[in-house]
């Protein structure tokens, strides 16, 4: 054992490193230590030692003690993106230094405006062989407070390699756009140390040790560079195939530029572009449901703007003076944007512009468009050149979720570009009734549609799960994606039918077929309004049987409406909304003051179900890191996240109990898979209570995995209710990505296989005597509707615009025809079969129990 004293390398204020906005930090995956609030720009050496490695952006260094501690001094937060701007390293490899020699200077005023945050992270990188801390708090002053002291075990453990075999991977290129760097050499040192086997990084003719995080950045791998993984012991074989995977991924980092496939990969479907459909009738095009709706009007087609530029610059000074202007001001009115979505608590949206504004700080962007400028050229010719080369890259490549992104590249790289060149960029003049046609929108154009002349669009490009589509469901405009090219033909003022619900757009429609639509589009208004006239009466079947019908929320907005339309209470609030566009978890008092506000918008005796945090899958939260997975549907998502990191949960609950005082308040687990699931949570929540001196909140789970659907009855006896989620469990159990937009159409709930499933849950919750709900898509869908009354579901909670409606169709239903028709149903063949048999039964007045 030795005591190993550790100075302050800087003065400043010592924080501790939970509070580091960078999860790899924050979570201690590079080492334990301290961070400091640097107030002076020389970074010290904080004991005798070797200098083991400078990273070649000068930001950090590792220095090895003679007792072999491994220290990481890491200088603010997220500086390998300013490539070595405002650091000058004053030591390199190999140096010994002693306490107090000066390692990195470094420009202040620089690093407080460019970098993330100045915070320096002092960690020791084999903090596994610390067994005893002793940490500073408050101001410490450089040279000469201790920061921390660590008593420390003089022998490494070594991994068991007697005998075994050793196991190489194939080459992997690196797809970090920064290398290796701290952050991913953490993760990967924490994967390679969840294995038995010794295991090497090779690059070139040198390695180092793949669990050690300083030696990962010592090899200094950078972007493009080839490394091997080498492993030597009984999961030798195991641990190279994770690691491989992982480096190839890019070990969690954020924009990772993919590597190019090697020729023999082949392209999983769900990578390749989706077949396009196509109509053998010239005034038919067909395209994928971007946001369902019906419009009628006549077509517009929509150019995308270019603007021209000037090659030649006025001076490099002037010309850099330009760009980082323009981008300054792009950054504002987007952050502005993103603003006021916020308070109109729009997250899908004020997300899209969120992304617009990280890719104004792409540090690839920004090298292409200043080098060009050092090369003489215009601010306006080097971005214009950036983005495209980008953009172009991405549209190639055969993922389609990202060839989606080079829209949005596109878009924001339009906006400064008119900055530069001073463009003003006019709304175009669109006609009354307009059905836009073109290549592709960008979600700016979306944003700022005119909607009292746009009833709908259509685009050449993107498909179902794009930023168009999402902005256009948001805006409730109906709208298509991935139209057959020959759209891009049609004559302004053709006069035309959009049927996004069913993806196709009708051209040249005759008067008599747009007076049939209009017929039907007023009559749906005028049943909309009688709908809402009747919201606030109970939803009760002909024959007496009364549903309860509560409303999906996200937020306090939310809330605040569900009254007005006639719901009796919130069914599900999707809390991670919440969590959701920020750079940190919310802490406990912000949840607590938001889970109070709800309660307080729904009043006393109406129950509110607060579901813990639903993260994972396709909604990932950037300060939550969770390696990247092959099918994150199947991985850490949900329940899983929550457990794997409990103070996420212990936190949540701890705001949901004490919330619990203003209303009636529930709480809910997503994703629950397995009983020991439940327990888990549940035991989590019952100590919460008790520390809090509070009694513990109902507990149910919601049924999204076809297992615990299976497992209703053994669920039922430990779970006070259930709540199916029918979204996810329709994809689990059709083996059909929910977003994926080929598939899309076939992802039907009204499958008789998801039916069957939710009459044995009902089932199983009967045998205990525990409530039903269903929350998922298909309480919205009105086929859907008679079919979960007759499979015995007791409540349903759905989207809000649809309260009204369900309340009203459930008036005109009888309990006994419903189950008749759940009883047919279940003994169909298919989704088709079942909405066939639903359309009859609608026909039929005993559907109504007229006569009964
Ligand atoms: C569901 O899966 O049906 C559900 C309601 O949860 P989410 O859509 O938020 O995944
Ligand atoms: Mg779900």
């Amino acid at each position: 054992m030795a005591q190993i004293r550790i100075i302050s390398p800087l003065s400043g204020q010592a924080w501790p490193l939970e509070r580091v906005p960078d999860p790899v930090f924050a979570q201690k995956m590079v080492g334990d230590g301290l961070s400091i609030d640097p107030v002076n720009n020389v970074l010290l050496a904080a004991c005798d030692g070797e200098i083991l490695s400078v990273h070649a952006a000068g930001h950090a260094v590792t220095l090895r003690t003679p007792e072999g501690l491994e220290l990481i001094m890491h200088v603010g937060i997220d500086t390998v993106t300013l490539k070595g701007e405002g650091f000058m390293p004053r030591v390199k490899a190999g140096d010994r230094v002693s306490t107090g020699a000066p390692l990195i200077e470094f420009d202040l005023d620089y690093l407080a405006t460019h970098a993330k945050s100045l915070l320096t992270q002092i960690v020791v990188a084999n903090s596994d062989r610390v067994t005893a801390w002793e940490r500073a708090s408050g101001i410490v002053t450089a040279g000469k407070d201790t920061l921390f002291t660590v008593t420390f075990a003089a022998e490494e453990t070594t991994a068991a390699t007697n005998g075994a075999k050793t196991v190489t991977s194939e080459a992997i290129l690196i797809p970090n756009r920064t290398g290796l760097h701290a952050r991913p050499a953490a993760v990967l040192a924490n994967l390679a140390k969840s294995f038995q086997s010794a295991i090497k990084l090779q690059l070139g003719d040198r390695s180092a040790n793949a669990r050690s995080v300083t030696a990962i950045m010592a090899l200094e791998v950078s972007h493009g560079a080839k490394v091997q993984v080498i492993a030597t012991g009984a999961d030798a074989a195991t641990a190279v195939e994770k690691l491989a995977e992982v480096l190839a991924q890019g070990c969690g980092d954020e924009g990772c530029t993919p590597a190019p496939a090697p020729a023999t990969t082949t392209v999983s479907a769900a990578a390749a572009p989706p077949a396009r459909r196509k109509s053998t009738d010239p005034d038919l095009l067909v395209g994928v449901s971007a946001s369902p709706g019906l419009a009628v009007g006549e077509v517009f087609q929509v150019r995308r703007m270019e603007i021209e530029v000037q090659e030649a610059g006025a001076g490099v000074d002037i010309e850099r003076h330009r760009l980082e202007n323009a981008i300054a001001t792009a950054q504002a009115q987007l952050s502005a944007l993103r603003a006021s979505l916020h308070a109109k608590a729009d997250p899908a949206k004020a997300a899209i512009f969120a992304a617009h504004e990280e890719l104004l700080s792409d540090p690839d962007l920004l090298e292409i468009a200043e080098s060009a400028i050092a090369k003489g050229k215009s601010a306006a010719f080097g971005w214009k050149k950036a983005v495209t080369t980008h953009a172009d890259r991405l549209a190639a490549l055969r993922n389609e979720l990202l060839a989606q992104r080079a829209n949005d590249l596109r878009d924001v790289g339009l906006r400064v570009l008119a900055l530069i060149t001073g463009t003003e960029v006019r709304e175009p003049q669109y006609p009354a009734n307009a059905i836009l046609i073109a290549e592709d929108l960008t979600p700016s154009d979306t944003a700022t549609l005119d909607r009292s002349r746009v009833v709908g669009f259509c685009t050449t490009r993107g498909g179902a799960t794009s930023h168009v589509a999402i902005l256009a469901r948001s805006l409730g405009i109906p709208a298509l994606a991935g139209v057959e090219p020959a759209a891009l033909d049609v004559p302004n003022g053709t006069p035309a039918i959009l049927d996004a619900s069913i993806g196709t757009l009708r051209l040249r429609a005759s008067a008599e077929q747009i007076s049939r639509v209009r017929t039907a589009q007023q009559a749906a208004e005028e049943r909309r309004k009688a709908n809402q006239e009747h919201a606030l009466e109970p939803a009760v079947t002909t024959d007496g049987m009364r549903m309860e019908i509560l409303g999906n929320i996200g937020g306090v907005r939310d809330a605040a409406q569900i009254a007005k339309l006639g719901g009796e209470g919130v069914g599900l609030l999707r809390s991670e909304f919440l969590f959701m566009e920020r750079s940190d978890a919310p802490s406990e008092e912000e949840q607590f003051a938001m889970y109070k506000a709800v309660a307080e918008a729904i009043g006393p005796g109406h129950p509110i179900i607060i579901r813990t945090l639903d993260v994972g899958g396709d909604k990932p939260l950037p300060y939550l890191p969770i390696p990247k997975e092959d099918n994150p549907f199947l991985g850490e998502r949900g329940i899983r996240v929550c457990l794997d990191r409990p103070e996420i949960l212990r936190t949540q609950l701890r705001a949901i109990l004490r919330a619990a005082a203003f209303g009636d308040i529930s709480v809910m687990f997503p994703m629950i898979t397995t009983l020991e699931e439940l327990r888990d949570a549940k035991a989590i929540l019952v100590e919460e209570a008790a520390n809090l001196n509070l009694p513990p909140v109902p507990a149910g789970i919601m049924v999204e995995v076809p297992a615990t659907a299976v497992m209703a009855a053994q669920f039922a006896r430990e779970a006070d209710f259930f709540s199916i989620g029918t979204n996810d469990l329709t994809q689990y159990a059709l083996a059909m990505d929910r977003g994926h937009p080929k598939l899309a159409p076939k992802v039907d709930g009204l499958n008789p296989a998801i039916l069957k499933l939710i009459g044995h849950t009902v089932n199983g919750a009967r045998s205990a005597g525990k409530r039903v709900g269903v929350c998922g898509g298909i309480a919205t869908d009105a086929s859907a509707v008679p079919l979960l009354i007759g499979l015995g579901v007791d409540e349903l909670s759905v989207s809000l615009p649809a309260i009204p409606a369900v309340k009203a169709q459930i008036r005109t239903l009888s309990m006994d025809a419903c189950r008749k028709l759940a009883e047919a149903a279940l003994a169909a063949e298919s989704a088709d079969d079942v909405r066939a048999l639903v359309r009859n039964a609608e026909r039929e007045p005993s559907m109504t129990g007229a006569e009964a």
